[in-house]
């Protein structure tokens, strides 16, 4: 399972709720580019077409639009679950279920959920 963050995130210390979730989920936490090159996590972390080809179980991609060469990078995962407040998201195109649940409502509301 792999716990991914895309621009949606806005700043850096926005990363803390993130990183929470997939503390709490004891999951890796990776990326589109724009969080990479910002320097906000490692190119190692890099999904698409110039990072990662990954094929998790589950890919949670929070905040995430869907752009082509980030889907060449994950769009094989077995569920795709997405988060997106804007509905006409491409992220929706592959996604098995999502959400337009704005992620700084949702992300904390899992953490509190998982850790109970
Ligand atoms: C040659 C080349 C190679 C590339 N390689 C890669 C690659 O390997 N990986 C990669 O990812 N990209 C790659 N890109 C970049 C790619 O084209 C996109 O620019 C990038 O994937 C967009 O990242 P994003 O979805 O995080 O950002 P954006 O496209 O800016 O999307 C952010 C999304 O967040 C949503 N959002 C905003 N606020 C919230 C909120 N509060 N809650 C929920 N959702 C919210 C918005 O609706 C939006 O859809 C490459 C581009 C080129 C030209």
């Amino acid at each position: 399972m792999l716990v991914s963050v895309g621009r949606g995130i806005e700043s850096q210390d926005n990363m803390e709720i993130v990183l929470e979730l997939a503390d709490a989920l004891g999951v890796p936490l990776s990326a589109s580019r724009p969080v990479v090159d910002a320097g906000w996590l490692p190119k190692t972390r890099q999904v698409g077409q110039s990072g990662l080809k990954v094929k998790p179980k589950v890919y949670l991609a929070f905040g995430i639009s869907g752009a082509p060469e980030h889907l060449e990078g994950m769009r094989n995962a077995e569920l795709i679950i997405a988060c997106n407040t804007d509905p006409g998201a491409p992220i929706f195109g592959v996604a098995h279920c999502g959400t337009t649940v704005d992620l700084f409502d949702l992300v904390p509301e899992l953490v509190d959920k998982i850790r109970g």
